[in-house]
């Protein structure tokens, strides 16, 4: 059996493998146990010469792969920020997969590029961002943020620095918050401009960025001959989620003509509800806005959505157009392969359509408010429990807290107790958690946002927590 036959019984066979994974995703490990180098002992040492059947490939996956995966898409995941996917993203990714189309520019497949440009339009709206961002998809916020810090440099310099590299161009400074993710200080390195020109400005007791400390810092740099290019205002940190103060960020910004960049990639989606709208006070002053689709809003990893104020800077910034990309519909049309670094663009826009579509504003909303009150309702129960202490503000979903029994005093003790804890809890299967350091406490760090999760998978887990944390002063460990 060859072709369209043998492809149509294979292709239901993996839609029915997906449902049943679906079905009994809490079956597995949530965390993978395999040990290093297991999967690669496994798997031969060279590509096969002969065409091999799919039932045989379909039976390796099960035996060899299977046990190597760690199931982001389990109720039980509460680690990271989540990797979030949904029905509706896993089909439209299939299509996306037949359809196998390269989205570099308009001519390439007018309906992705027309697509893309009509649901940025729809997440601005959802979110309240100001109608003057034009919107953009990128693989992650890693790139997004990257691109931000590359036309902030290049408008800075006229250009220059495009032409003729760093000649002349003096010193740039780039500022964040000590608790900004990697990828800003990935970025500067990527941009040219030396980490040492990343300046990370403390935080208040909120962990938000402290304005004054950022004030006396652009002002000392221009003191010195120094150039502020960019902030980076993080809604929503990696470690704490906590939320810097935009409206103010925005106004020192404006005073000194810096490029103000916000990384909302995971805490963006929350601005889909109106109660929660306080968190983009201020984001009429931004340059540029990134969040990720892929970690909240139910689509499949990648997707990232930027939005830049000043669409041509961030088209001079990347454009190259030889001859063989030049297409008759140029002067008409969004031509998305100069919005970002690949030429080559996935049709990503296809998922958020059937994403949005599918769950609706409301059903999105839903889910979201689901997801705060079970965050405020452990937050409380945590509080109430005399052995353990939150570390952190909860301001939306995702929790810091620790074990500290009363008789335990020494930090490097309690910090190992919990690190011991975590292990216990990640090996046990039933649910994966990581951990984070704030001033030197080791916190164990819950984020309750996967597509699945429901009141009753928390409650199993801070249960299973509660329980194996006495057990092991019980015992002793
Ligand atoms: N910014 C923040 C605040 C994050 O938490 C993360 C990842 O968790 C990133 C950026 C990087 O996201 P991506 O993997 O899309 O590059």
């Amino acid at each position: 059996m060859t072709g369209s036959n043998a492809f149509r019984q294979n292709a239901h066979q993996i839609v029915d493998w997906i449902a049943d994974y679906f079905e009994n995703i809490e079956k597995y490990p949530v965390k993978s146990v395999v040990a290093p180098g297991e999967i690669l002992d496994a798997l031969p040492d060279q590509a096969p010469q002969k065409a091999e059947n799919f039932a045989a490939i379909m039976d390796d996956f099960q035996k060899i792969i299977m046990p190597g995966i760690t199931h982001w898409q389990s109720p039980n995941f509460f680690a990271y920020f989540p990797a979030n996917s949904s029905f509706p993203s896993v089909l439209a990714e299939m299509l996306t997969a037949a359809l196998g189309t390269q989205c570099m520019v308009w001519e390439t497949s007018p309906a992705a590029a027309e697509l893309e440009e009509r649901v940025m339009k729809w997440l601005k709206e959802c979110m309240g961002l100001p109608a003057s961002l034009a919107g953009v998809i990128q693989d992650t916020a890693s790139t997004a943020t990257l691109c931000a810090i590359l036309t902030a440099r290049e408008k800075a310099s006229s250009y220059a620095i495009n032409k003729s590299g760093f000649k002349d161009q003096g010193i740039c400074r780039v500022y964040c918050s000590v608790d900004t993710h990697s990828s800003i200080a990935k970025a500067v390195k990527i941009a040219g401009l030396g980490t040492e020109n990343l300046v990370q400005i403390g935080v208040d007791e909120k962990r938000s960025m402290l304005i004054s400390e950022l004030e006396k810092a652009i002002v000392s740099d221009i003191e010195q001959g120094s150039r502020p290019l960019c902030v980076i205002a993080t809604l929503g940190t990696t470690s704490t989620t906590a939320i810097d103060p935009l409206p103010e960020i925005g106004d020192l910004c404006r005073r000194h003509g810096i490029w103000l960049h916000v990384d909302a990639a995971f805490a963006g989606t929350a601005l889909f509800l109106p109660e929660y709208r306080w968190m983009g006070k201020g984001i009429e002053n931004v340059d540029s806005f990134v969040f990720n689709p892929h970690k909240w809003l139910f689509t499949n990893f990648d997707c990232s959505a930027y939005f830049v104020k000043d669409k041509e800077a961030l088209i001079r910034t990347f454009e190259i157009l030889p001859e063989y990309l030049k297409t008759k519909a140029d002067s008409q049309v969004n031509n998305y392969r100069d919005w970002g670094i690949p030429l080559g663009r996935r049709f990503r826009a296809l998922k958020l359509w059937f994403v949005l579509r599918s769950f609706g504003v409301e059903g999105i909303q839903s889910k979201l408010r689901s997801h705060m009150k079970w965050a405020r309702q452990l937050t409380r129960e945590i509080e109430s429990v005399p052995d353990f202490e939150m570390l952190a503000p909860v301001p939306l979903n995702t929790l810091c807290f620790r074990f500290k029994p009363a008789t335990i005093h020494e930090l490097k003790a309690v910090n190992e107790l919990n690190e011991r804890l975590l292990t216990t809890l990640n090996q046990s299967g039933k649910l994966y958690l990581t951990h984070t350091k704030i001033n030197g406490i080791y916190g164990i760090r819950m984020v309750i946002g996967q597509t699945n999760v429901t009141q009753n998978h928390v409650t199993k887990a801070w249960e299973r927590i509660k329980q194996t944390a006495r057990k092991m002063r019980e015992q002793g460990k």
